[in-house]
């Protein structure tokens, strides 16, 4: 905390930011109010447009990479040194609402012009940053510009990319504009000095508590794994029981092996859930012979996650020797949790002081693209209330006051960040 007096008093124009969140909001490939923005979608380039243009009119400088990521730049006054980036993303899934992402894309620029009107300039360059595909509608993973930003995808990996219509990534990205080596898409590290991104909560604690700001300390990661249990089939009546291999019996002792094994680390923030449960052949008077299970796990300590994945594993084995059967378990990702990075929180805490707002720290339970700047860049989150915790809906919801909030922090982070 700084006894300092703040280096600048922000100028946010709600009123302007409200109009652009709703005008944004209106490009849909649905019948507004509900949002869908897949990415390189009509919708989704008239988005990017409409977001270029405003900051354009801010005097920001453009450059998009070969996969679409876009970055706006307002240039400090000594413009080599590594910038401070702030930004998100504007694609939504199916039936989504105007503010996850937005928030942090629009209110990142009005960040900016919040800056600028103040008279405030920065020595570092401050950039504002809009991840393609941070939602895993098309392609099947998220934070897919983020992922080849941190290297944590490789070029090789995306250009096997299809949607549900067999066209490619490198396709559907020409298509769009987007050109060029995927593999100079990777960010260098020290390219960024810091990077905060501004977002809605996602769920209920801020609102609940009557608190304005979440200081995000870490992302929690999944890890993704499919399971296929194979036993042996057969006629409900005339197997019996103890000539039985039965598929589904053996999945629900997993399932609830996996459950013991999340609440068995006593940490909170340890989660497991099996969200897919296929049964073979899935008639009543049927053996099930084949069970695909997908499971969720995450935590914000990658160990303590894998250590789930362990207990997860040496069950699996346990049951498919007593009870007869195959059991194989596929990693489908295992992305590492991020820490913030400690300089960022201090700034954030001294903004939020500075600015007289209540908070409190949390830890992120979605993952977002800063999940994978954090490979890359010291990186941060700041959290606003969004009201009940609703968001991927069209009802999803965060107030004027909310957000100017979480913009002016923001851009008095960015600010002390930049100088
Ligand atoms: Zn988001």
């Amino acid at each position: 905390m700084t006894n300092l007096k703040p280096i600048v008093e922000p100028i946010v124009e709600i009123g302007r930011l409200t109009a652009e969140l709703v005008a944004l909001a209106q490009i849909s490939e649905a019948e507004p109010p509900i949002v869908t923005r897949i990415v390189f979608s009509e919708a989704d380039l008239r988005a990017r447009a409409y977001v270029k243009n405003l900051a354009l009119a801010a005097g920001l400088a453009i450059r998009e990479d070969a996969v679409g990521n876009t970055f706006l730049r307002w240039a400090g006054a000594e413009p080599d040194l590594p910038a401070v980036a702030t930004g998100s993303h504007i694609d939504a899934i199916p039936n989504a609402g105007a503010y996850d992402g937005t928030v942090g894309v629009l209110g990142g620029l009005e960040a900016i012009r919040s800056l600028q009107a103040a008279g405030f300039r920065p020595r570092r360059s401050i950039e504002l940053v809009l991840f393609t595909s941070e939602e895993p509608t098309r392609f099947g993973i998220g934070c897919l510009g983020s992922r080849l930003m941190s290297a944590v995808m490789t070029p090789d990996h995306a250009t096997t990319l299809r949607d549900k219509e067999g066209r490619s990534l490198d396709e559907l990205r020409a298509e769009a504009g987007f050109i060029g080596d995927l593999s100079s898409v990777t960010m260098p590290a020290g390219y960024y000095h810091a990077f905060v991104e501004l977002h809605i909560e996602q769920g209920p604690l801020l609102e609940r508590e009557g608190l304005e700001l979440g200081i995000v300390t870490h992302i929690a990661a999944p890890a993704s794994l499919r399971i296929l249990i194979e036993g042996e089939g057969g006629h409900a009546g005339a197997m019996l029981m103890p000539d039985r291999h039965d598929a589904l019996a053996a999945a629900s002792e997993l399932i609830l092996a996996l459950e013991a094994a999340a609440k068995s680390t006593g940490v909170i923030d340890t989660v497991a859930t099996v969200g897919v449960c296929e049964v073979f052949p899935g008639a009543v008077n049927s053996v099930p012979s084949r069970v695909r299970l997908e499971t969720d796990i995450r935590d914000t300590d990658s160990a303590r996650r894998d250590g789930v994945l362990a207990k997860l594993r040496s069950v699996a084995k346990e049951v498919a020797e007593r009870r007869g059967v195959r059991i194989s378990l596929e990693t489908v990702n295992a992305d590492p949790p991020a820490t913030s990075d400690p300089a960022i929180l201090n700034a954030l805490e001294a903004s939020i002081a500075d600015a007289g707002k209540t908070s409190r720290k949390m830890v992120s339970r979605a993952y977002h693209d800063s999940l994978f700047v954090a490979r890359f860049a010291p990186a941060a989150m700041l959290f606003i209330p969004c009201r009940g915790g609703v968001s991927h809906r069209p009802d999803e919801y965060a107030s004027p006051e909310w957000i100017t909030t979480g913009v002016e922090v923001l851009a008095r982070t960015l600010a002390q960040l930049a100088q």
